[in-house]
């Protein structure tokens, strides 16, 4: 089902600057967190009291007042969704289960990378609790229903073996897709860190069949950097646009 004005908020953090994306239906206060990799306590802070720094980027209210006048009296968090299972997107899983208590969804194919999220975030010096087991699998061209939230699943692998893209559909605007590390505003995620699946050809291939059919003003939400459409990058993408020429001499950026 098509959501109405959705409230959206990013906040981008940790070390690697990772967005983590808060959708909330203003009709139920139903909420899920794409991507809880780091920051568990300033995002649950924000969620549950407007308490703290808040998101980088919000289309929805900035305090309980104004919660209230748009019709909200409480949020309510139905589910945790990743993109991915590297650890700047996944490491504080845990702290928004242990709080939540609710279904994790995460592609079978990313299980294995899941395993050493603890592992290769110590590498960069950064600590996460061991890393949780998901819930439930999403699948290709699946519609999941978290509460009144809908978002169409695509796998979309290539930067990982796993990696995922979700579009939530919007009725009074243009849609939404959060990406992960699939795309990124003149870029695309990287294909060389290992233990990922990582292969530039697979990546490519999900952005061109999964990710350009899209509407053209299908609003981008990156893992990281800015957002973008899908429209400006078909055109300009230097590595998967539709000017590009395929053989990319540069990998991609982030992790
Ligand atoms: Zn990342
Ligand atoms: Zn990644």
């Amino acid at each position: 089902m098509e959501l109405k004005s959705p409230w959206i908020e990013s906040f981008i953090v940790g070390s690697l600057q990772m967005r983590c994306s808060v959708i909330t239906d203003f009709k139920t206060g139903d909420t899920i967190i794409i991507d809880g990799g780091e920051e568990s306590d300033r995002i649950i802070s924000w969620i549950e009291n407007f308490e703290g720094t808040g998101p980088d980027w919000s289309t929805g209210p900035k305090s309980l007042d104004d919660m209230e006048k748009r019709g909200v009296t409480k949020r309510n968090v139905v589910a945790l969704v990743n993109t991915h299972a590297h650890y700047d997107h996944s490491g504080h899983i845990p702290y928004f289960i242990e709080k939540y208590g609710v279904d994790w969804y995460l592609h079978k194919d990313d299980f294995f990378l899941q395993t050493l999220a603890k592992k290769s975030a110590l590498s960069r010096g950064i600590i996460v609790p061991e890393p949780a087991v998901a819930d439930k699998l999403l699948e290709d061209e699946k519609v999941y229903n978290f509460g009144s939230i809908s978002l169409k699943n695509f796998h979309t692998p290539g930067h990982t073996l796993g990696g995922c893209s979700l579009l939530l559909s919007v009725s009074d605007g243009p849609d939404h897709i959060f990406v992960g590390d699939t795309l990124f505003a003149g870029s695309v995620g990287r294909t060389d860190l290992p233990n990922t699946g990582g292969d530039f050809t697979v990546l490519s291939n999900s952005i061109k069949t999964k990710l350009w059919p899209l509407e053209p003003d299908t609003v981008v939400h990156p893992g990281h950097g800015p957002m973008t459409t899908i429209g400006v990058e078909k055109l300009t993408n230097p590595f998967v646009g539709d000017s590009s020429e395929g053989n990319h001499r540069f990998i991609g950026k982030y992790l």
